[in-house]
Formats: C-alpha cells, structure tokens, sequence
C-alpha cells in the first residue's frame, strides 16, 4: 500500500534526500500535535521535491514557484496537475484553516493531501535502471533472462561478496548507483555512454556504461559464469588527463 513509509524509501532511492529530511521533520512535528510545523514541513517538502524534478528534467537551477511554472511550461506538468500542486502547496501552508478547526484531523488531511502531492511528482521522474535491464542486450542461453540476483559483485572497501538484490539502489544525478549492503561506498554505477570511450570506465552495453568498481560476476541461469573486472576510473568524477 503507499504511504508514509513507502514515499520515504522511493524518495531516497531517487535521491531526493532535501525532501526526505522536510517529511521526516513533518512526521515528527505531526507526532508532537504539533500541526502548523507539521504543515510547514510538509509544504517546504514539496517545495523542494518540484526544484529537485525540475533540476532533473530540465537541467535548471530555478526554485520554487518558478521551477514549478517552468515545470508546466515545458508540459512535464500538466496545468490541472499544476493548479493542484499550487493548491495542496497554499492549503499545506495554512491558508484556509479556521480557528478551532486545527487539529488532528485536518492536519492529517493536509498531511496526506501533500503525500499524493509527492507521488505525483516521483511520477515525473524515470525509475532507476537496473542492472539486469542493462544485461538484457547480452544473448543469454537459457529459458530467463538475467536478474539482479545472479550478479555478484565484491565490495573494493570490505571485500564482501554480495548479489546486487541485496544492495541498496539510488539515483545520482542521471545515473544509478548500487551501494555495499554494509554502507561503505557504491560498487557498481549505471550511466549513459560518455562523448568519448574512457579507459577503465566501464563496460558499454547497449544504450549504458556499466561502471563497476568491484569485481563482478554474472552467474548465467544455465550455469556458468562470467567475470567484469573491476575498473579503475568506474566512480571518478572527473577524467584524469592525459599522460
Ligand atoms: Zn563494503
């Protein structure tokens, strides 16, 4: 069922942490019968969620009433979206609210009014390409295709061999990145081919660069295997010059 608790894991995989950190004060503020903050939080929430949408699908650094009205502009948000948007934003912000009429419930109201809010825009954003969907170009014998549970790949930081189902997946930027189940750092990256190929980058496979810092093998269905070195430049932010 959506809620609470599932907003908050999608966000985070999305990377939208700013908005993250605003629910969770939220929550808490709501768990105090504190409503206003509660509603504020709520609304500051969203604030940052619509800038963060906007910063992905348009590469632009507006904020606020702005990036929501570029947002619109540019069709990624309908108007009948954008007019509830701005209605759930000013009604999460107190305007309308009676004297007496403050409490629980209608803060709940408000509450779960700027959730649905929140899904809406996770709906403007693609979901995080897996690695299995990056191997599926690979002409694999066997009656399946290949899924994140057959690949393997060893932490660079504490050497545990681990399956990519049991890591935790977030979007940076445009990329998806796959991190150690113990937290140290991301293993494996998935980005789109950079202008020129890049010594010790990645593997390109089809429309992506598989980009991983740790050993990995691919366990086939049928029963063998196939090794991906580990590649030195996988998670470099910048390309080193040329000697
Ligand atoms: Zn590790």
């Amino acid at each position: 069922m959506w809620g609470y608790k599932e907003l908050i894991e999608r966000l985070t995989q999305q990377g939208f942490e700013e908005s993250v950190a605003h629910l969770r004060q939220a929550k808490s503020a709501f768990d105090r019968a504190e409503w206003e903050s509660a509603n504020a939080q709520v609304r500051t929430a969203l604030e940052s969620l619509f800038n963060a949408v906007a910063h992905f699908s348009l590469g632009t650094e507006k904020r606020g009433g702005e990036a929501r009205k570029l947002l619109e502009t540019k069709g990624i948000l309908r108007a009948r979206e954008a007019s509830l948007l701005k209605s759930v934003m000013d009604v999460a912000g107190g305007a309308g609210s009676h004297a007496g009429r403050s409490g629980a419930d209608e803060s709940a109201g408000r509450f779960m009014a700027g959730l649905g809010m929140a899904y809406i825009g996770l709906g403007l954003v693609p979901d995080l390409v897996r690695v299995e969907q990056v191997l599926s170009v690979l002409d694999v014998p066997g009656e399946r295709k290949i899924q994140d549970g057959d690949v393997e790949s060893t932490c660079p930081s504490c050497r545990t061999a681990q399956r990519l189902s049991a890591e935790t997946m977030h979007r940076d930027g445009h990329d998806t990145c796959y991190r150690c189940i113990n937290g140290c750092q991301d293993i494996v990256r998935i980005g789109a081919p950079e202008g020129e190929a890049w010594e010790g980058r990645g593997y390109r496979l089809g429309d992506y660069v598989l980009r991983n810092a740790g050993d990995t093998l691919i366990h086939f269905p049928g029963g063998r295997s196939m090794l991906l070195a580990a590649q030195g430049a996988a998670l470099m932010k910048r390309r080193p010059p040329a000697e």
